[in-house]
């Protein structure tokens, strides 16, 4: 195709005039593996067809959300008669509270909660909200992952700073991060120290229980169970930021993982998005009563927004929660996502490439890597260059991974056998032009 008659690059040339690099959120830009961003114009089921319509079996999903696939008949028919009703009216609805009361009755941490727009303004709040109830302002992230693009949250944040070789934003001012403790993910000892310096000062550790934005990477269970015992001890709350988790490698989220292995396990405060929106912007953060109290109108931790809990993106959420929450819909999603794993692993294997992966739910990541990191230090060695031949091998066959090395990867209800079957043999021709 030459460069005129190819639209992806017709309109990613007239983007890069209107809008900064072309897109509305840097990973889109295709900037780390090279190349035209691919114009989407239509999706169904697991696939998206771009602006030369070619066909993609889609691997991301929106980043996410995208769980029953696109365009699933139940979702749509919801959204369909939401609209009708009308877009947004600034005023509570009857479908805020179905919504909240579906988001409690499937995370037993959660008493309640509280509905935003996206993943970045519901872990700001819920960092506000952290301090606001401790009266304290420090807090502990990890590196390597990101919680949306607050400026006390955006040091050392993976994702597409990392991407970009920028592990921390400029215009961010050093007096905003200094209360921001960045630590080595995995790493307990720099967890003791930590809290044996600040404990006392510390509002939150905020984390993603499996980080899905150094790829894919899970919290140890010593470390998870040293996180709860060391915020309970020292008054600090544990945030687990379930954007890209909750809903997608269980029902009940990372934490029902992590309750399953270390008895009686629970996080104090959640923050949600993705699959909650089932592709509209909506999000969330619940915990219990006693401290989500603590928001405005009833406490002094002021949090707002115009188009808080609109009435379609609750719908759509409604309505992807209903069928996720389905008997067997996880033991389903998750076989089918662990057959993919197998299956690039088993390729990579026949070929002689090192290769590692993993996978919960509906979430998988893999690396050109023998062994599986355990934190962002060991991600950063995998190898990019055999990660961009990888990446355009299986896009040039019509299959659509994160344009990034950074990025988990997603499976959807609606993937086939046949396209798992597809990936995996599109795979193995590329291992087979790959040194080990
Ligand atoms: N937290 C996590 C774990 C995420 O993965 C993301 C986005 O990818 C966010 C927060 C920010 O969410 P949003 O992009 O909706 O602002």
């Amino acid at each position: 195709m030459t460069p005129s008659t190819d639209r992806n690059q017709t309109l990613f040339d007239r983007a890069r005039e209107l809008i900064p690099g072309g897109v509305n959120s840097p990973v889109r830009a295709f900037r780390a593996v090279g190349g035209t961003p691919r114009f989407v114009q239509r999706a169904q089921g697991a696939s998206f067809w771009d602006a030369n319509d070619k066909r993609y079996i889609d691997y991301i999903g929106s980043w996410g959300p995208m769980i029953l696939g696109h365009g699933h008949p139940a979702v749509v028919e919801a959204v369909q008669r939401a609209v009708l009703e009308g877009f947004s009216y600034g005023a509570p609805t009857e479908r805020e509270v179905e919504l909240a009361q579906a988001i409690i009755d499937l995370v037993p941490s959660i008493e309640m909660v509280r509905l935003v727009s996206s993943g970045t303004e519901a872990a700001m709040s819920a960092m506000r909200l952290a301090r606001g109830a401790t009266g304290r302002s420090k807090l502990i992230k990890f590196e390597g992952c990101y919680h949306g693009h607050a400026d006390a949250l955006l040091v050392k944040a993976g994702s597409g700073l990392a991407t970009f070789g920028n592990p921390t934003s400029a215009g961010v001012p050093p007096e905003v991060v200094q209360h921001t403790i960045v630590l080595e993910y995995n790493n307990i000892q720099q967890l003791e120290e930590a809290f044996a310096r600040h404990g006392a000062d510390l509002a939150c550790l905020m984390i993603e229980p499996i980080a899905g934005n150094m790829n894919f990477v899970r919290a140890s269970v010593p470390f998870m169970k040293r996180c709860r015992e060391l915020c309970t001890q020292h008054g600090a709350l544990l945030v687990f930021d379930e954007v890209m988790t909750g809903f997608r490698v269980a029902l009940g989220g990372a934490q029902s993982v992590y309750a399953g292995l270390i008895p009686g396990f629970r996080p104090d405060l959640t923050v949600m998005g993705k699959v909650i929106g089932g592709g509209m912007p909506l999000a969330a953060f619940g915990g219990p009563r006693a401290i989500m109290e603590q928001l405005a109108p009833l406490g002094p931790v002021y949090q707002a927004g115009t188009l808080s809990g609109n009435p379609v993106a609750t719908a759509c959420g409604l309505a992807t929660l209903q069928q996720i929450a389905k008997p067997g819909f996880f033991d389903g999603l998750g076989a089918k996502t662990r057959q993919l794993v197998d299956g690039l692993k088993s390729a990579a294997a026949a070929e002689g490439v090192p290769f590692s992966a993993d996978c919960q739910g509906g979430m998988f990541g893999f690396f050109l890597l023998a062994e599986l990191p355990q934190n962002y230090s060991q991600v950063m060695k995998s190898d990019s260059a055999r990660f961009n031949v990888l990446f355009h091998g299986l896009l040039d066959r019509g299959i659509y991974i994160a344009p990034a090395l950074y990025e988990a990867g997603f499976v959807s209800s609606a993937h086939t056998d046949e396209d798992i079957a597809q990936t995996v043999a599109a795979a193995r021709e590329i291992f087979k032009g790959l040194e080990a």
